[in-house]
């Protein structure tokens, strides 16, 4: 029997998986949340991780991917690389982690897997698409395929922001009640600054002008 009420959330603790992870309580009766620690430099984002998920009564599991800094160093995680403070003209940010959304995605799957479950939720979008290659859909629906095949079974990865952007995400945060959760509890910040951000690093500029956008017309 497939297990259709409930679903599994992969959750750093930012704007993207927190408005994912309000809109799954709404959809299922039970929720989980899977966040990783992969070195990050800012272990609040882990804090703000767990703070979210305690406040909205979620179960909420850390799992070790340190193997991840071993293998793609990033700005995120050195304290010897630092953080572009614009976006690249091509390619992706060197904050970007190679591989990042397959690696958190498989296990994930294969959390949800052992608990029967099949809906897996994830916040990649292709809308504000800054050269990562895997938020794009097309690779979210091979991948689907792939853990399909890998392990028999009828995964869904449901990706709610996939087709909107920062200012519809705020949106959607607010329309599901969560917009002071997201805009207080959350760490989107390069620089590791919670809620509203250092205000220069790429994602506070990206965020804030999406907050802005939708504040104008709220
Ligand atoms: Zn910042």
């Amino acid at each position: 029997m497939k297990n259709k009420s409930e679903a599994v959330v992969v959750f750093s603790g930012g704007q993207d998986s927190t408005t994912c992870l309000l809109w799954a309580i709404k959809k299922y009766n039970k929720v989980y949340a899977v966040s990783f620690d992969y070195g990050q430099r800012h272990a609040l984002e882990l804090t703000c991780a767990k703070e979210i998920c305690d406040r909205l009564g979620v179960e909420h599991t850390i799992m070790d991917m340190s193997l991840l800094n071993q293998l793609a160093p990033n700005s995120l995680t050195r304290d010897d690389i630092q953080v572009d403070k614009d976006a690249p003209e091509e390619g992706p940010p060197n904050s970007f982690v190679e591989g990042r959304n397959m690696v958190f995605l498989t296990f994930v799957a294969i959390f949800a897997k052992v608990r029967g479950i099949t809906d897996i939720i994830t916040g990649v979008s292709q809308s504000d698409f800054s050269g990562y290659p895997d938020c794009r859909d097309v690779f979210i629906k091979s991948l689907n395929t792939t853990l399909n095949l890998a392990m028999d079974y009828d995964f869904d990865i449901i990706t709610p922001l996939m087709w909107i952007d920062k200012e519809e995400t705020w949106e959607m945060a607010d329309k599901l009640g969560g917009f002071d959760i997201v805009r207080e509890m959350t760490l989107t910040c390069y620089n590791g600054v919670k809620g509203d951000g250092c205000g220069e690093c790429p994602a506070c500029k990206l965020r804030k002008k999406g907050l802005d956008a939708y504040l104008s017309r709220r």
